[in-house]
């Protein structure tokens, strides 16, 4: 992936390999206030969002690591880490 300089371009954070990274090739992951994890597509989902890298390998290190626990500060089921799990396999393509 290029690495974009221009200081325009907002920076976010992958939670997962912890670099900086155009927002816009970043995945939001969502915590809705009613507490579940939804990955946003869009990114119009209300809540608390992070951001992680649309990689394989960055999802499945967050899935392994269960990243998402610390980053919002609450426990997240593995039933919801494997729904993120499904909805990343089932969006790329
Ligand atoms: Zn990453």
């Amino acid at each position: 992936m290029e690495q974009i300089k221009d200081k325009k371009v907002p920076m976010r954070m992958c939670v997962s390999c912890r670099q900086m990274m155009p927002k816009s090739s970043l995945l939001r992951i969502v915590h809705t206030p009613e507490g579940d994890l939804k990955i946003d597509f869009k990114g119009k989902q209300n809540g608390r969002g992070a951001y992680i890298c649309d990689s394989e390998a960055c999802v499945n290190k967050a899935i392994k690591g269960r990243i998402f626990n610390r980053v919002f500060g609450v426990e997240v089921s593995q039933e919801i880490y494997d729904y993120i799990k499904d909805e990343y396999s089932n969006n790329r393509r």
